[in-house]
């Protein structure tokens, strides 16, 4: 039986203030995003909002201890040097929460810049929500200030009776301890948000991420807007006929069924070989529909298991004509997913999600 896709999506409702008010906090806090650090007057110009609201909104966000002032800038002018205007880096910081792998949950308290101030691996032995729980107190003991937001990354889909509900509890748990509502998002597409900012090769072309672990799901990133897709569950589409190892979903054969018993095998194990042939022929149908040329594993895949996939993947689009040759590699971001969320929650604090 197929349950419900388990990606609610709750977004946090302002906290004061009308729609107006946030909207022009959330053009201030771009501009100080793109520049680092800027005057009122410096922002008065970037946002096109009149001065006596500049000094509203910075009065604001200097009381709720988002940003800071920082150096006086002197201008070439005669006059009063500016004060210059910086995030917080230790106040403007996101709670993110990655529940992937519910036996081994991470939390982290994230930066504007990506960057992680903290990190707490939740323990393996408590139940999972407990444990997210518990991480989310530790995390938030570590900051004066209350993050900008919550954000959770979790497996697309839940196919055992404990598994349902999981992510909602475990969000609501994260929620109460921080105060705020919890922004709950597929593994998969935090993981490709995390990717294209902060791999090495972000400005490359376009790619499909492929998260493996607890499920096994796919998200393009392009670009072309209209190009790019959301996660998809790939996981449980029949790939083989060959009997295969027995998956959660029930049946036999599945892509997931495939890769989840190369994840759990050693690296001798001939299943890791079918696996990653299976896994090939699956993602060469959708590289070869979008003239993909890159393939990113994200999950607990090595570079052996990605050359494999790319060997069986080479071999099933030898004459697909594709613009080049499709590249299959491990992520090379660490933590994608709690700096994917905490990306995804920045940018919905700041309206520009
Ligand atoms: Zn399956």
């Amino acid at each position: 039986m197929r349950t419900e896709l388990r990606t609610p999506v709750r977004t946090a409702a302002p906290a004061s203030g009308s729609a107006l008010r946030r909207q022009n906090r959330a053009l201030v806090l771009r501009s100080l995003l793109r520049e680092v650090t800027a005057s009122r007057a410096d922002l008065a110009r970037f946002t096109g909002l009149a001065r006596p609201t500049i000094s509203e909104v910075v009065r604001g966000l200097l009381d709720e201890g988002v940003i800071i002032e920082s150096d006086k800038r002197h201008e070439a002018r005669p006059g009063k040097p500016a004060t210059m205007l910086a995030f917080d880096p230790d106040a403007a910081q996101i709670l993110a929460v990655d529940v992937s792998d519910p036996q081994r949950i991470t939390g982290a308290l994230v930066r504007t810049d990506g960057t992680i101030a903290h990190r707490v691996i939740g323990s393996g032995s408590a139940e999972p929500v407990t444990a997210a729980a518990h991480l989310a107190d530790e995390l938030l003991a570590l900051t004066p200030r209350a993050p900008l937001g919550v954000g959770i990354g979790a497996p697309m889909d839940a196919w055992t009776e404990e598994d349902r509900g999981l992510t909602a509890r475990i969000a609501d748990a994260v929620g109460l301890a921080a105060r705020m509502p919890a922004q709950v998002h597929p593994d998969a597409d935090l993981a490709a948000q995390a990717e294209r900012r902060f791999a090495l090769d972000a400005d490359a072309a376009d790619f499909l991420l492929v998260r493996v672990g607890q499920c096994t799901a796919t998200t393009v990133v392009a670009e072309d807007a209209a190009r790019s897709s959301a996660a998809r569950e790939l996981a449980h589409v029949r790939i083989s006929a060959d009997p295969g190892p027995d998956c959660v979903c029930g049946l036999s054969g599945c892509v997931h069924g495939w890769v989840a018993a190369a994840i759990g095998s050693g690296p001798a194990d001939p299943v890791r070989a079918v696996a990653a042939r299976h896994l090939g022929i699956a993602l060469s149908v959708i590289v070869t529909a979008l003239d993909l040329p890159r393939v990113v594993l994200s999950g607990p895949v090595d570079a052996g298991f990605c050359a494999a996939v790319g060997e069986a993947m080479a071999d099933a689009t030898r004459t697909a004509h594709l613009s080049s040759p499709t590249v299959v590699r491990p992520s090379s971001v660490e933590n994608a997913v709690l700096r994917g969320a905490a990306a995804r929650v920045f940018a919905t604090e700041l309206g520009i999600a």
